[in-house]
């Protein structure tokens, strides 16, 4: 599939260059640095900075660092790495928008002296009660009316610490009456005496998310600013600070749906539950919708940039998309470019009698079956193989053309063996199997009769040990969050990790972190970044063989 979605962001921006209304498109993305990104931000990453390619624009990168309370240089970090890893370079330096604290303050007094911001003595909780409701207008605080002078003696005793948080916060002079609550004195500024990653101890007020995000957006030139649905409502606020400020330019909010997938969360709080109560390994654990998850776990820059593709960009809200959409979009790109080996999880011996001790050969297997550009893996063969247990059936039902009592299996790219004896412990169970080899069978049909089966198999002299981790969906639910008074916890899937004792043919030896493989009848499986060379192989399930995503 090469077929996009609509995106009509994309087919707006292409009307406005095509009337000649634009100029130069500007486009930001704006994490806050409270968490790791997730496969949402990543529709977001795609859109805005895919944008600034697409139109010969740019896209900046700004941290919205206005709750240091939240915020570490650490999220900062791999932010950035989880950016530049999707392929993506923002324009200029990574911005912050504490870097403009200074012009807010500014507007602020500005506000202030045009007489459309007040410092407000209410608590939070009245506040609150005083903005009203849907059904029920607002009420003016008594403090509404202060004379711009005592306005701005107050904000400069805010800035520089004189009240305790939670005694002041500045707010805009709005509508306390308007159907939009959101106009109804919106705080521009609240009292928190906390340390910040970017400017230290120099603030003792920080501006509110709405007061914000607009002027940092007319300070850089922004000129679409794109962000989710939620933010519908917020637009009037935006667009009242840039007319009420002089700021340089206009920029131009406009919404999407969000991406919300089925099986994960795509929650930074949520997530970040996960992680500090150790019910995960850390914020890239693979079985996470995180960036740096989805990278351990195997997933191609090229595979999430397609998949954004795939779902494209609309206004209708609500919808789940479904995560074999995603599996699918990895499975295509790893189908066409992940080398092929054979591996072992769940490791029987076979033993092949009428194959001599020291025998060896050694096959010359393509690395990959459609791209000669792989070159050839070298697969050797000797007495003792291991096979998969699933391959084996004591008792086989009738279709089952894998290896049974006196039943025929092709090796790949080997012979075809039948197994004699079923060889087992005290215990009664399975230790190994004996089969013996038909030596006319190598690369052609055995004589006089059908054999259809053909299963994977790794030299037991040869083979490289390795930890497999088969991982599945976290959540056994379509939608855990969904009842919000519930706990998501209650549904975790108990099997979303599994640890196997695996077997892996020689060439597996030097895969380096990262190498993504086809392991041949079994998965997509990538060797893990973290785990380093000379300890053991540890590999990653990115996905199954099997697609099920229907269009
Ligand atoms: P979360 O709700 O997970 O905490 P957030 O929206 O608070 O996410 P931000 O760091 O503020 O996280 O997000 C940066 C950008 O990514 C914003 O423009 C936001 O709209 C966008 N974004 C976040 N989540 C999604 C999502 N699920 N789908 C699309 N865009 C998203
Ligand atoms: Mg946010
Ligand atoms: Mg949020």
């Amino acid at each position: 599939d090469t077929t996009s979605a609509p995106n009509f962001i994309r087919h707006q921006i292409r009307e406005e260059i095509e009337a000649g209304r634009a100029g130069k498109i500007v486009t930001r993305f704006p994490p806050e640095p409270n968490g790791f990104l997730h496969i949402g931000h990543a529709k977001s990453i795609c859109l805005n900075f895919g944008l600034a390619e697409q139109f010969g624009g740019d896209c900046h990168l700004r941290f919205d660092d206005t709750n240091p309370a939240k915020e570490e240089q650490a999220y900062i970090d791999a932010i950035k790495e989880d950016v530049a890893w999707l392929g993506f370079e923002w324009a200029g330096p990574v911005r912050f928008a504490s870097d403009y604290f200074d012009q807010l303050y500014a507007w602020a007094q500005h506000l202030v002296r045009e007489g459309k911001a007040y410092v407000d003595d209410l608590s939070p909780e009245e506040i609150r009660e005083y903005r009203g409701t849907l059904t029920e207008p607002g009420r003016p605080s008594p403090y509404r009316e202060r004379s711009a002078a005592e306005n701005l003696d107050l904000l400069e005793r805010m800035r520089v610490g004189e009240f305790a948080e939670g005694e002041k916060v500045l707010r805009a002079k709005i509508d306390m009456a308007a159907p939009n609550i959101n106009l109804r004195d919106p705080i521009l500024y609240r009292i928190r005496h906390a340390h910040h990653h970017q400017t230290g101890d120099k603030w003792k007020i920080y501006p509110s998310y709405d007061f914000t995000h607009g002027q940092s957006d007319a300070i850089e030139g922004v000129t679409h600013s794109i962000c989710t649905l939620e933010f519908e409502d917020h637009r009037p606020l935006y667009e009242w600070f840039l007319d009420n400020l002089p700021v340089p330019v206009i920029p131009r909010q406009i919404e999407f749906a969000r991406l919300n997938l089925n099986y994960t969360l795509t929650s930074k709080r949520k997530l970040k539950l996960l992680v500090d109560e150790g019910i995960v390994d850390g914020w890239d654990d693979p079985r996470l919708p995180t960036i740096s998850g989805m990278r351990r776990r195997g997933y191609t820059p090229a595979s999430i940039r397609r998949f954004c593709e795939m779902i494209g960009v609309t206004r209708a809200d609500g919808g789940l998309v479904d995560i074999a959409m995603l599996y699918h979009a990895i499975r295509a790109d790893l189908e066409e470019n992940a080398p092929r080996a054979m591996a072992v999880l769940r490791p029987l011996k076979v033993v092949l009698t009428n194959v001599p001790e020291d025998f060896e050969e050694v096959y010359e297997v393509p690395g990959h079956p459609a791209r000669e550009d792989m070159g050839v893996r070298k697969v050797p063969f000797t007495r003792e193989v291991y096979i998969d247990q699933d391959d084996f059936m004591e008792a086989p039902p009738k279709k089952f053309f894998r290896l049974a009592p006196g039943q025929e299996v092709r090796l790949r790219n080997s012979y075809v063996i039948r197994c004699d004896e079923v060889i087992k412990n005290a215990a009664g169970e399975i230790e190994a199997l004996h089969c013996s080899v038909d030596f006319d069978t190598l690369g052609r049909n055995p004589e006089g009769r059908k054999v259809k089966g053909v299963i994977h198999w790794v030299s037991a002299a040869h083979g490289v040990p390795m930890e497999v981790r088969l991982y599945d969906n976290l959540f056994q639910v379509e939608q855990p969050d969904k009842d919000k008074d519930a706990d998501f916890l209650d549904h975790l899937n108990p099997e979303s990790l599994v640890v196997c004792r695996a077997i892996g043919e020689p060439s597996l030896a030097d895969a380096g972190p990262e190498s993504r493989f086809q392991f041949e009848r079994v998965g997509y499986f990538c060797a893990d970044r973290h785990a380093s060379r000379g300890d053991e192989l540890v590999f990653n399930r990115t996905v199954g063989l099997k697609d099920s995503w229907a269009k």
